[in-house]
């Protein structure tokens, strides 16, 4: 068996396509050296060992030793330096590298193969003591905290105290002999706190690192973020070990990152941030603040670009960016190196980006011929249109902007200020919007981004940690906001005009533009440009699914009319039954001692409902209309607390006591399963005729008057045998044909059922000999399955997604093991006795592409979700059929 895989010198053994096995990062190194471009030589320990690693006591494969001695041999043969060699040492990189890119997650140390030997032969080799030993100082703490468990603080702790000593305040003011005599103390440190010597030992450091690279693959931020990215943790990661370069040996050294278009817009334009004399992570973690790469980017006030300064580099770098688009005919993420004016490649990936640039990526890619429109498709992920469909700041809104900083993820959020991860959490949970600022954030702080509504950096640039995984998040971010002191001692930021704002104030950031702002500033709904409308047009002319939308007002419905939606799968009736004026007449229904009682208060309801249906009507023209029939349980309409119960009562005018008995008289210990849906319509027969009476006079007088027809479907909730269904329908047509008969115009309608308890699902049969369509009330179906009620599993939910017994949240994505089969079988069995029955799903899920894409599997003819989830759905559709 082969663990290891090389590359160097324009040969590879792995190739991009085996990601799988070599990582992301080593599939792509290996790719850059074959197709010719400048790549330091390594090679890629295979994923394969990690997986050997966690099933065999954290061990390695016998063989693997011998595979890394022979790959450590070529590379040494083509850098002409030895790995531990005194006088010519090959230092290296010990990179991971999982199959999905996880930025920033596992740890990368630098400069392995230093000691105070091979030191020696670093200063011999580049005249350079005092970049030998920053190296080698760098190497220490990089190596001490990520292999050794070395509280990194202390170190730095050191190196500050160092400065204070010399009394200078940059890195860059050190000189050899104090970073010389720095490395001694961080050694002398780590000694004292880990009662172990730092290993002087190459080989030995190299395997450290390695178990390292391993071993954080099940560190807490990697499994935060595989979480959230739903990232099995069986897919492991590989390590890539490769000969160093570096940025870091003068002022003809750089380093930096890029991206072959704007990700934030997508345009069309070479994009990326650079730091002369720097090694690795410097531009990442926001110490310095870089610089744009090239004049198109440049502003005002901007220290020179790279294609200034290093102008070959940077065009050399340009042609690589064009290389690199037409062979993976993707835009890309890039990393890349410059040692004494030669520039070399240390990482390229398919690059994050927003939803608005991921669409005009794709969009212009096909215009460009680099990919054809299904690609385009599939290169957008429904759940990132998210992002586009959410409010923006209200131009017209009046801003008291009191900071910018880099508009580092777009999208405009409010919240009150917190400084810690962990608070924007525990308040998110608690339903309050928050801002999590922060001076710059890393990995550990993922969870209070995921929390948080945005996020505001003090330092860092547009690539780093904060605006990557904000990007990826679609949350707006502002980065790099040098306008802003945070000081956490005191839980408060300073503006640049002296405001402060503490924790708890609120402010409102806008990704789009780096503003800052005091208070709550107002929203507008978001604009679609035209590459959205171009490549809707492809997801449409893909998809087979039909998408509606859950709509109970006529301005919810003209949202998801101007989104796409097709019809309206779900109305939900009861919505409209608690409006001021309205709520009256309910309740006076509800108190009524008898039927003729219940029947002079819904009297009074029926003009109102049959305007909202008219309304609805109007919006939907054309299209079809599902309107469910009363589905709650009527307590829902009284109040329960003592003060409401009496206030109530003095306005109706009637015995508190006799509303307090009543409020009693229909308290339900599971209302839930109780007196509620078609049950209603069982005993209250009045309440639905009223509904279907108000329903056909809508139609009719649509037809009659505005001369457009509609066909509306009547939908029973929560049937669960067949013999409900049949005395509900009978009732429901008897009122139709009268209505119709009496308005004399000819309309059509559809009488059928939702399927949300198990043993409708189960005699689906039989329920469609009455039922002209089914449509899947998942919600209720996913919480009659498990036995889970969807109003308190909040308390142990959470828990069962945590300790892995449940993939996720079954409210948020459905259960395609479980709840999906009696989908599936209600399907098939609906079908066998009513082969034309429609079939349709009006849960939250229908709004969930993975859902959505179960549902196109197995052929529903709609999915219905919520207006701002159309376009999602419709997108999820396309892909499903693709
Ligand atoms: P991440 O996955 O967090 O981006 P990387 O393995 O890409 O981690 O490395 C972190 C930093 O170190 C990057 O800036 C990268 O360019 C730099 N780096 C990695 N390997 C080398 C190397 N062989 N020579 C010079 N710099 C390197
Ligand atoms: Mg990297
Ligand atoms: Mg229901």
């Amino acid at each position: 068996e082969k663990y290891v895989y090389f590359f160097g010198n324009g040969k590879a053994e792995g190739r991009a396509d085996m990601k799988n096995l070599l990582g992301g990062k080593g599939a792509n190194l290996a790719e850059m050296t074959s197709i010719g471009l400048p790549v330091p030589p390594g090679f890629t320990i295979s994923t394969e060992v990690c997986t050997y690693y966690y099933a065999n006591g954290e061990t390695y494969p016998a063989s693997l030793n011998d595979e890394v001695e022979a790959n450590l041999k070529q590379v040494e043969q083509i850098m002409e330096r030895t790995f531990g060699d005194a006088k010519n040492p090959l230092l290296v990189s010990v990179r991971s590298g999982a199959r999905a890119s996880m930025p920033g997650m596992m740890d990368t140390i630098l400069n392995l193969g230093l000691n105070d030997t091979t030191v020696q032969g670093i200063i011999a080799q580049s005249g350079d003591e005092r970049f030998a030993y920053d190296a080698y100082r760098r190497f220490v703490q990089m190596y001490s905290d990520v292999v050794m468990g070395m509280d990194k603080h202390a170190l730095e702790h050191l190196l500050e105290l160092k400065k204070a000593e010399k009394n200078v305040h940059l890195d860059t003011d050190l000189t050899a002999a104090d970073w010389k005599d720095l490395v001694a103390q961080f050694k002398a440190a780590i000694k004292q706190e880990l009662g172990q010597e730092f290993p002087e030992d190459p080989k030995q450091q190299l395997w450290g690192a390695i178990g390292a690279v391993f071993g954080s693959w099940m560190n807490q931020r990697a499994i935060t973020y595989r979480k959230l990215n739903n990232i099995p943790a069986d897919w492991g990661t590989a390590v890539n070990v490769q000969s160093m370069v570096f940025g870091n040996m003068g002022d003809d050294c750089a380093t930096g990152v890029a991206f072959t278009r704007d990700p934030s817009t997508g345009e069309n334009y070479f994009y990326g941030e650079y730091l002369v004399n720097a090694q690795g992570e410097d531009v990442v973690a926001g110490i310095r603040t870089p610089q744009p790469i090239n004049n198109h980017q440049k502003k005002p006030g901007d220290l020179p670009s790279m294609e200034e300064v290093l102008p070959e580099c940077y065009h050399q770098l340009a042609d690589i960016r064009t290389i690199l688009e037409k062979h993976y005919k993707d835009m890309q993420d890039i990393e890349f190196t410059i040692e004494k004016g030669k520039l070399f490649m240390l990482q390229t990936r398919n690059g994050k980006r927003t939803a608005t640039a991921a669409i005009k990526v794709a969009v212009d890619m096909v215009a460009e011929g680099l990919i054809d429109e299904k690609t385009a498709v599939l290169r957008v992920a429904p759940s990132q249109l998210d992002q586009l469909l959410h409010p923006s700041l209200d131009p017209k809104a009046e801003k008291k902007v009191i900071a910018k900083g880099l508009p580092a993820s777009p999208g405009a959020a409010g919240g009150s200020v917190v400084f810690t991860a962990d608070e924007a959490e525990e308040l998110a949970k608690n339903g309050k919007k928050v801002i999590l600022v922060r001076i710059e954030t890393s990995p550990e702080d993922i969870h209070g981004m995921h929390a948080a509504q945005g996020i505001l950096t003090a330092r860092g640039g547009m690539t780093s940690h904060a605006a990557v995984v904000a990007r990826g998040m679609g949350k707006c971010c502002v980065a790099g906001c040098g306008d802003i002191k945070v000081n956490y001692a005191d839980q408060s930021f300073v503006a640049c005009n002296g405001v402060v704002v503490k924790k708890g104030d609120m402010i409102t950031l806008d990704g789009s533009t780096g503003q800052v702002m005091l208070g709550e500033v107002k929203t507008v709904p978001p604009q679609l440009t035209g590459d959205f409308g171009k490549l809707m047009v492809w997801v449409d002319q893909f998809r087979k699914l039909k998408v509606r939308t859950n709509a109970d007002t006529p301005h919810d419905a003209k949202v998801a009319r101007e989104f796409g939606a097709e019809g309206i799968g779900l109305c939900r009736t009861e919505h409209m039954f608690f409006e001021a004026e309205r709520i009256a007449a309910v309740r006076e229904m509800i108190l009524a001692a008898d039927v003729e009682g219940r029947e002079k208060a819904l009297a009074k309801i029926l003009p109102m409902q049959k305007g909202d249906f008219i309304g609805l009507f109007r919006e939907m023209k054309g299209l079809p209309v599902t309107i469910r029939l009363l589905d709650p349980p009527l307590h829902e309409f009284l109040p329960q607390e003592d003060k409401d119960i009496e206030e109530l009562a003095a306005t109706m005018q009637v015995p508190a006591a006799t509303l307090r008995h009543k409020v009693e008289f229909l308290h339900e210990f599971n209302p839930m399963l109780g007196h509620r849906g078609c049950r209603l319509g069982i005993t209250f027969p009045e309440i639905y005729d009223m509904q279907v009476r108000a329903i056909m006079e809508a139609a009719c007088e649509l037809v009659k008057n505005e001369g457009f027809s509609i066909v509306p479907e009547i939908m029973i909730p929560l049937i669960a045998t067949v013999k409900e269904l049949a005395v509900l329908k009978a009732n429901a047509v008897k009122i139709c044909d009268e209505v119709i008969a009496r308005y004399g115009v000819k309309v059509e309608y559809l009488i059928g059922t939702m399927i949300e308890l198990p043993r409708a699902a189960l005699t689906a049969d039989e329920i469609a000999v009455e039922a002209e369509f089914f449509s899947y009330g998942t919600n209720d179906l996913t919480q009659t399955t498990f036995g889970l009620s969807r109003d308190d599993a909040g308390k142990f939910l959470p828990f069962y997604v945590d300790a892995n017994i449940l993939p996720e949240d079954p409210f948020v994505s459905l259960d395609q093991n479980g709840v999906g089969q009696l989908v599936r079988m209600g399907c098939e069995k609906g079908r066998s006795t009513r082969p034309d029955i429609k079939l349709g799903i009006c849960g939250e899920h229908g709004g969930d592409p993975e859902s959505v894409i179960f549902c196109h599997k197995i052929g529903l003819d709609y999915v219905s979700c919520s207006p701002f989830r159309v376009p999602i759905a419709r997108l999820a559709a396309a892909h499903a059929a693709l």
